[in-house]
């Protein structure tokens, strides 16, 4: 029997191979709501706000951070979700983890740990979330992390190398059989992409990286551009903007639950598990929104990530995680002392890994901070 008001196919608690730790029920909340719940509660959620997102934090307060962007990705899920009979709860918990394993400093932060960590397995941000559910959130008595759900930690760990992959059990099964993950993690997936898609073009615009008529060269805003002017003519361009990105995510979003919508009719997988072995994911857009929207990416990946005031700031930020990362390694004790007495006496990769989940967990201004302590 799947739970009242969820569609065959969605994840259902009363079928999932549960914690890793057995714990009791709740009386007035289901297993993904409990998830949702812990993941607000962490102290990796807080960091969020004051973590990179594309914009250094202290570039501006109006930028979106990875807390504010988490939001918005789990804001664009919740509604997928509720469309297609979905699991809400669980995608929501699954929005709001999935950048938590995110260095200091958004991409630049995340290259270098993982040329610090080179020799000792590389850093994955993706595996580092996952870490940061299943060990390094300590706060329960009788368990280390959050001790989430299956289906929980299977959306958050969206990308695994196959070397990982074989050291992480069950969670890490579908990376070496090809499956897909659950509709709620499909959803949550794509969700990143639209909510970063949008927000970057505000925060593109705010910044002068690109201009207007830039953006009108871009089908999927020209087209909502060409429709707002006519209406409001008069409209200033902060407004305008606002009214366009709207617009945008509502048209995308559309698009996806029908597309999402037509491709679960034509599979019609009786089961979560049915869903796993579908030839590709199924939730998804169209054809023509989704060449819209890679081509909407690729224009904001040129002009707002590699522009050189970007780029200024990545050399800043790898002499920064370098200099940390060397000294720890050299100095244990240097660290807080959860960090050093886990690493001291190790081997070196092991040192190295504790390293880099002290690192890994800093925000952009702790970084700062900590990088000018033992800079003297
Ligand atoms: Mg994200």
């Amino acid at each position: 029997m799947t739970a009242p008001g969820l569609a065959a196919y969605a994840a259902d608690e009363s079928r999932s191979e549960g914690r890793r730790y057995e714990e009791p029920k709740t009386v007035y909340r289901g297993e993904y709501q409990r998830d949702r719940d812990r993941i607000i509660h962490s102290t990796a959620f807080r960091r969020l706000v004051y973590k990179t997102q594309v914009f250094v934090n202290h570039e501006g307060d109006l930028y979106r951070t990875r807390l504010t962007h988490s939001i918005e990705v789990a804001q664009i899920g919740r509604t997928v979700a509720l469309a297609l009979g979905l699991n809400e709860p669980l995608t929501e918990a699954i929005c709001l983890a999935h950048d938590l394993g995110h260095t200091p400093f958004g991409h630049a932060g995340q290259d270098t740990l993982n040329e610090c960590m080179r020799e000792y397995g590389g850093f994955e941000h993706n595996l580092q979330s996952l870490r940061v559910v299943d060990f390094l959130e300590a706060k329960y008595a009788d368990f280390p992390g959050l001790n989430l759900m299956f289906e929980t930690r299977e959306g958050i760990l969206k990308h695994c190398s196959v070397r990982n992959a074989r050291e992480l059990g069950s969670i890490g099964e579908r990376f070496l059989k090809r499956q897909q993950p659950g509709l709620e993690a499909q959803i949550a997936n794509i969700s990143d992409a639209i909510a970063y898609n949008n927000h970057d073009v505000d925060d593109g615009f705010r910044a002068g990286l690109i201009t207007l008529d830039q953006l009108r060269e871009q089908s999927l805003f020209g087209a909502q551009y060409d429709e707002v002017h006519e209406r409001y003519p008069e409209l200033e361009d902060r407004r305008l903007i606002y009214e366009i990105i709207r617009r945008m995510i509502n048209t995308v979003v559309t698009d996806l639950i029908d597309q999402t919508r037509s491709n679960l009719d034509d599979v019609a997988p009786a089961s979560i598990d049915e869903v796993r072995l579908a030839d590709g994911p199924l939730v998804a857009m169209s054809k023509t929104v989704f060449d819209q929207h890679v081509s909407l990416k690729k224009f904001l990946n040129h002009y707002l990530y590699q522009h050189e005031k970007k780029l200024e700031m990545t050399a800043k930020v790898q002499s920064i995680l370098k200099d940390l990362f060397a000294r720890y390694m050299a100095d244990v004790e240097s660290m807080p002392t959860e960090f050093s007495s886990a690493a001291a006496n190790k081997e070196e990769a092991v040192r190295a890994r504790v390293v880099a989940d002290y690192i890994a967990g800093m925000t952009d201004r702790f970084a700062i901070a900590e990088h000018e302590r033992i800079a003297g």
